[in-house]
């Protein structure tokens, strides 16, 4: 209590019903008391909006995770701990110390210093995913209380771990084990979260957001980290019911639901993804064909032979390939039945699952007139062309490059962080990509671009019938790709030595065999 406050009781808490208020004169300044269970609250009595003494007779509970009271005239809602208006958060009710004790409500003669006026600055986050939330724990780390933080996530739910939805569809893992941050996370750092809830424009001019649901939140500074959606199939019969993409938690409920009742799937893809989300569904007792566009599996990131050696594994556990072949049509009565192909064969399927790449959400960006391109346009420190945006994740481009792996973003996370909380020297560089294919039993790593080596020199070793195979691409004594298959021990090692072209002319006879004892790489 400070020193020139004063306890008041005022009631008893039996005198306030559960869910309502009363409206009580402490030293002269109307306060509504609004009970919620056995936590009592004191916020002004005068609405806003509407200017009459009427908050004491507004309704309260539980909003998405807040305690909130609603105005009985206008209907807006007041956080009952902050004040604050959830439809507009430049306006707020003054709130009041107050509690119970032996029964009986007490109130101090001091509102408490409101959210607004602590000094700290309003961040907006949009995303509730794992690039924002990175963010976000970094710059908890950094700086806890430079920003009162509102958070925007499409997602009905808190952020969880999207790398582990492949083996949750295919039961390797539960649903719990995924979760990064429950709610109680959020409200345990006073942290405003708005989940189910999309921000569906964003005013620079006034500096604040507006949600799908009216919610309006004013920024000092915004984050956008609004990730990637799947790229759409654009052919006959891509929305019959039976068709999925593999994105977020409601696809894999979504999948797992039709596959009890499916025999036969066709996955569209075979890139990582596709991948992955075929071998869940084989596991799930499905026969699986994946059809993919390329004449090799996961082009993008291993080279032929590599390629011939995955797909032979996948292969041995029932998956079945179609390459080189395009999708035409999707047919069925009502729901899926039949994937049409360009040669002009047809696959039974009861269900697809499209993962045929994934594109950068830039559309709200865009239509608050920041440059976007394939992605949204950041520099070095992930600020926007508005210097009160800054943008990480999935949906931004950097130097040309978009990624759609998490490790880039981890990097993003940590430099956009230390610029928030204006500490920031650091400067991201972008990032070398290195994917590993999750499916148990199968080793596989790729590391660099080994598309792009150009003159450089390749060494390779390969044993089928052991089902290993190596290729390293080395120039000017820099390695700069690898792809591991079957033995993977090696993968970090190599993945440093990309990312720091390290000089590795010492190494390069023993480069293939891996990193040498501690001893001999020292000598
Ligand atoms: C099945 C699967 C397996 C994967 N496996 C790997 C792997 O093994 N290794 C690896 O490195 N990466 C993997 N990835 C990729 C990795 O998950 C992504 O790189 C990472 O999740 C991207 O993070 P992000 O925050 O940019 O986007 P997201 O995680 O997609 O988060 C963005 C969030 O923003 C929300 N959003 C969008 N627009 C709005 C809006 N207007 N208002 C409010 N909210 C909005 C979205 O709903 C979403 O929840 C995998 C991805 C999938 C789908």
């Amino acid at each position: 209590m400070s020193a020139q406050a004063r306890r008041h009781f005022v009631c008893t808490l039996d005198d306030i019903l559960d869910g309502a208020g009363v409206a009580a004169l402490v030293d002269g300044e109307q306060v509504a008391l609004v009970r919620v269970g056995e936590e009592v609250f004191a916020l002004e009595n005068r609405d806003p909006f509407s200017g009459a003494n009427v908050m004491a007779r507004g309704l309260a509970g539980d909003l998405q995770g807040q305690l909130v009271v609603s105005s009985p005239v206008y209907k807006q809602h007041f956080n009952l701990r902050s004040g604050r208006c959830l439809e507009d958060e430049a306006v707020g009710l003054r709130t009041w110390p107050c509690g119970v004790l032996d029964g009986r409500v007490w109130v101090e003669s001091v509102p408490q210093v409101a959210a607004g006026a602590r000094g700290r600055r309003r961040l907006v986050v949009i995303g509730n995913g794992m690039a924002a939330m990175r963010t976000v724990e970094e710059l908890l780390n950094e700086a806890p209380d430079v920003y009162d933080i509102t958070i925007f996530g499409a997602e009905p739910r808190g952020n969880y771990n999207r790398i582990l939805l492949s083996p949750l569809l295919a039961g390797e893992t539960g649903r719990e084990s995924i979760v990064l941050h429950p709610l109680q996370w959020y409200s345990e750092r006073g942290i405003t979260l708005h989940v189910g809830d999309s921000v569906v424009s964003i005013d620079r001019r006034q500096k604040r957001v507006i949600s799908a649901a009216g919610i309006v939140a004013g920024y000092d500074r915004l984050l956008l980290a609004t990730g990637s959606e799947p790229v759409r199939l654009k052919v006959k019969g891509h929305d019959l019911p039976g068709v999925f993409y593999f994105r977020n938690l409601d696809d894999v409920d979504g999948m797992q639901l039709q596959a009890a009742d499916a025999r036969r799937a066709v996955v569209i893809g075979g890139g990582l993804l596709g991948l992955e989300a075929a071998s869940g569904l084989r596991k799930l007792g499905l026969d699986v064909t994946i059809v993919h566009i390329r004449d090799r599996v996961m082009d993008k990131q291993l080279d032929a032979e590599a390629a011939g050696y995955l797909r032979a594994s996948m292969e041995s556990r029932g998956i079945a390939f179609r390459l080189a072949a395009r999708t035409e049509a999707i047919t069925g009565e009502g729901r899926v039945q039949m994937v049409r192909l360009d040669d002009g064969s047809a696959l039974a399927a009861d269900m697809v699952v499209v993962a045929a790449g994934i594109t950068p959400r830039t559309e709200l960006a865009r239509s608050c007139g920041l440059h976007c391109d394939r992605g949204i346009l950041v520099d070095d420190t992930l600020q926007t062309y508005d210097p009160a945006i800054y943008a990480v994740g999935e949906c931004v481009q950097h130097r040309g490059a978009t990624y759609g792996l998490v490790a880039p973003l981890w990097e993003q996370a940590r430099v956009c962080a230390a610029h928030l909380a204006e500490r920031g020297v650091s400067r991201y560089r972008g990032s070398s990509p290195a994917s590993q294919l999750k499916v148990s039993g199968i080793e596989l790593f790729s590391a660099g671009e080994h598309g792009k080596a150009g003159a450089a020199e390749s060494i390779r070793y390969a044993d089928r019938a052991a089902g290993v195979y190596k290729r390293l691409w080395v120039k000017d004594n820099r390695l700069q790709a690898a792809i591991l298959f079957g033995d993977t021990r090696n993968s970090g090692w190599y993945a440093e030595l990309i990312e720091n072209q390290r000089d590795v002319s010492a190494l390069r006879e023993a480069l293939l065999l891996g990193e040498p004892p501690a001893a001999e790489s020292a000598a």
